[in-house]
């Protein structure tokens, strides 16, 4: 896994000078799904697959970027760096240099080797982990601290306005903000946090169905009108229900019956799901964790079959891990119709449970997945 003593020596046999690493982990979403344009809860944890970022200042007014898993530098003068995406893996730092810049910082002039281990587009968040490290990064060098919320929302523009991916803030904030043996419970609303302590005996699983089915039709477009239409028939019997936030299942039971058929599961998934990720945080705060697992099954359940953004992949390996020995809670994590899903599962058990579940899910579909053991990791921060 990621060796910093390497980086530092690969990147001082590059350029010469040693350098300063720093680290930014990927993430998986523990629960909360779909809830955060409706200004609701979140609950994901950073894990141990990362970027580390190695930066030392140059003398020739360059800003010199290496990717080592791409074994590709790029190189621009300080004035000239490109204001234009490109579709390069170069976009996601390049974006970062461009807010900071925006933002008034007077960018100095750098090398900076990246390299991570976040599996590249598995919805681990490999370019979050990119674009923290970056920033994190540049700024160190520059001696400029920025608070953790604030590196989410320069991160989360990076991603937005330069690099063009419609991003919500989730990713960049626990990459930047993340906690070892942690998970992070994000209002979306405001931004404000509480940590809930993962238990050391407890793992996260993830496995990757290795099948992305691509949507047709703009169904994430659909389901975000759905969400709106439900929104705003609520609101005309509440008007404070600005976001389906504001609604409560009693609600939903008082005015349903005025929304469409499928407007009213996606509405009943996204009120259902802002309690139950609450109700998770409270769980682990509680260290009860039979009720997480419950409240990860539902989960899953509403969103496969209330906002039908699983897949019968997805299913299948949520399904699989029911009976294993040591399995806590199972859902498909992420943005849905395929990807990873994460399983909460005791510790000592973990490897066992990951080779069973790779043999069923093999049986059952014929995909071999990619299983990963991981643990609540740190936010962002500089290696000494
Ligand atoms: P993910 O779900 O992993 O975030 P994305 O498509 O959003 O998937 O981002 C993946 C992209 O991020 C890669 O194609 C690459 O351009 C960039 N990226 C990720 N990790 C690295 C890395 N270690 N070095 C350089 N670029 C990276
Ligand atoms: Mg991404």
């Amino acid at each position: 896994m990621n060796d910093p003593a390497a980086l530092r020596i690969a990147h001082q046999a590059r350029y010469g000078v040693e350098p300063h690493v720093y680290v930014a982990p990927g993430r998986v979403n523990l629960i909360g799904e779909h809830t955060d344009y409706a200004e609701g809860f979140v609950m994901p944890a950073a894990i141990d697959f990362a970027t580390l970022a190695a930066i030392s200042p140059r003398t020739d007014g360059r800003i010199v970027i290496f990717a080592q898993n791409f074994d590709e530098e790029r190189s621009w003068p300080i004035d000239e760096l490109p204001s234009e995406r490109s579709k390069h893996w170069s976009d996601y730092p390049l974006g970062i240099l461009s807010i900071l810049a925006g933002e008034g910082y007077q960018l100095p002039a750098f090398s900076l080797t990246l390299w991570g281990d976040v599996p590249l587009g598995s919805g681990l968040s490999s370019s979050a982990a990119v674009e923290v490290a970056t920033i994190t990064a540049v700024t160190g060098l520059m001696g400029v601290t920025i608070p953790g919320p604030q590196i989410a929302r320069l991160s989360q523009r990076a991603e937005n306005e330069f690099v063009g991916a419609n991003c919500g803030i989730m990713d960049q904030f626990i990459s930047a903000n993340g906690a070892a043996d942690h998970a992070l419970l994000l209002d979306c609303r405001d931004l404000s946090f509480r940590l809930a302590p993962i238990p050391d005996s407890m793992a996260l699983v993830i496995a990757n169905t290795m099948v992305k089915h691509a949507i047709t039709g703009g169904e994430y477009a659909t389901r975000r009108a759905e969400v709106e239409e439900a929104c705003r028939i609520l609101a005309t019997h509440r008007p404070e229900i600005k976001f389906l936030r504001d609604a409560t299942v009693e609600d939903l039971a008082q005015w349903g019956h005025e929304i469409p058929p499928d407007a009213f599961k996606r509405a009943r998934h996204v009120i259902t799901e802002n309690n139950r990720t609450v109700a998770a945080a409270d769980a682990l705060l509680a260290n009860d964790m039979a009720t997480l697992g419950r409240l990860m099954h539902q989960a899953h359940v509403s969103y496969s079959q209330d906002f039908e953004a699983s897949c019968e992949e997805a299913d299948t390996m949520v399904e699989l891990a029911q009976d294993l020995p040591g399995l806590i809670g199972a859902r498909l994590t992420g943005g849905g119709f395929g990807g990873c899903t994460v399983n909460v599962v005791e510790k000592d058990k973990a490897p066992a449970f990951a080779r069973a579940l790779a043999d069923r899910y093999q049986k059952a579909t014929g995909i071999a997945p990619q299983i990963h053991i991981c643990h609540a990791s740190a936010g962002a921060h500089r290696i000494s």
